[in-house]
């Protein structure tokens, strides 16, 4: 069970990145250095090949080994935030069955290490912009019981409209910052990465649920 649900996330999430590489590279080269797309690919790579291992491991032990793989293989600042992220839900879900509440710990947790490793908050224009309203929405949705198809569209709006908000936002973080007032009106890339990566994480929990 596990071994096939990570093979779908697996596949998941390096079909997004691939898909979407030039996508990713255009909005860095806008805001940042255009490296994003490329760093992404190159990550997500590695964990398409570590995929026979990854998957033969208990879900957080999976996303730990992923975590390390990104810190090692990818340069600039996602490699580094995206490990973090992965290392702090395999530390928060080890040992654990993967339940509601056990999954809201471990974003919650995961959110926490980017904004440690960061030093950022939301409304500064990143990845958080996405991940922190994805955590509250899971949060919300959780506590009032809501059916798992509902909360999974719930959450990929939250991603949507968290990345949306970014286009209004001036960067204060990351490479971005340097444009100042210029860095207004285009998404940032990070939080693009974010919301294609929690839309096909959904697909693949809602595919699950069904
Ligand atoms: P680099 O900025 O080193 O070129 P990338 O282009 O791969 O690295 O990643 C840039 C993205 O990383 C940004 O769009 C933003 O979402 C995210 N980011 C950068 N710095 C921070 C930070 N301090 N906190 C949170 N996210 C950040
Ligand atoms: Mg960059």
């Amino acid at each position: 069970m596990s071994t096939l649900l990570i093979e779908r996330l697996i596949d998941a999430t390096t079909g997004t990145i691939e898909a979407n590489v030039e996508l990713l590279t255009e909005l860095d080269q806008a805001v940042g250095d255009g490296d994003h797309g490329l760093n992404m690919r190159r990550g997500f790579t590695a964990i398409r090949e570590a995929r026979a291992g990854l998957s033969a491991l208990p879900l957080a032990e999976a996303l730990s080994k992923a975590g390390m793989l990104l810190i090692a293989k990818v340069g600039g600042a996602a490699g580094p935030l995206y490990g973090s992220l992965l290392l702090a839900m395999g530390k928060a879900g080890a040992d654990l069955q993967p339940n509601r509440a056990v999954v809201v710990t471990m974003l919650s947790e995961a959110v926490a290490a980017v904004k440690k490793r960061g030093k950022s908050e939301t409304r500064e224009k990143t990845m958080l912009d996405v991940l922190v309203p994805v955590l509250a929405t899971l949060q919300q949705g959780v506590e009032d019981g809501l059916e798992t198809r509902a909360l999974i569209e719930r959450i990929k709006q939250a991603a949507s409209d968290g990345l949306e908000s970014t286009k209004s936002l001036r960067a204060t973080k990351g490479r971005a910052s340097f444009l100042g007032e210029r860095s207004i009106g285009l998404p940032d890339p990070g939080a693009q990465s974010s919301c294609l990566l929690i839309h096909a994480i959904c697909d693949v929990m809602a595919k699950d649920a069904a």
